[in-house]
């Protein structure tokens, strides 16, 4: 699985990077990225990110 952040459409909510701190951070143009492409122990929770993102910026390849 990957994941990464359309950071076109991220509005700098936060909201991914309280719900999965090892996975997204804010960057210094206020938008989320990915930190890390090691999720095999945290799949579940990055797909609960995707469906909570308020703009569907968070997108996932399996
Ligand atoms: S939840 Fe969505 S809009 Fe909010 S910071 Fe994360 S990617 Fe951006």
């Amino acid at each position: 699985m990957k994941v990464y952040v359309e950071s076109e459409s991220c509005i700098g909510c936060g909201l991914c990077v309280s719900l999965c701190p090892d996975v997204f951070k804010m960057n210094d143009s206020g938008k989320s990225e990915v930190k890390t492409n090691e999720l095999s122990s945290l799949e579940s929770e990055v797909k609960q990110c995707a469906e909570s993102c308020p703009v569907n910026a968070i997108k996932i390849e399996e």
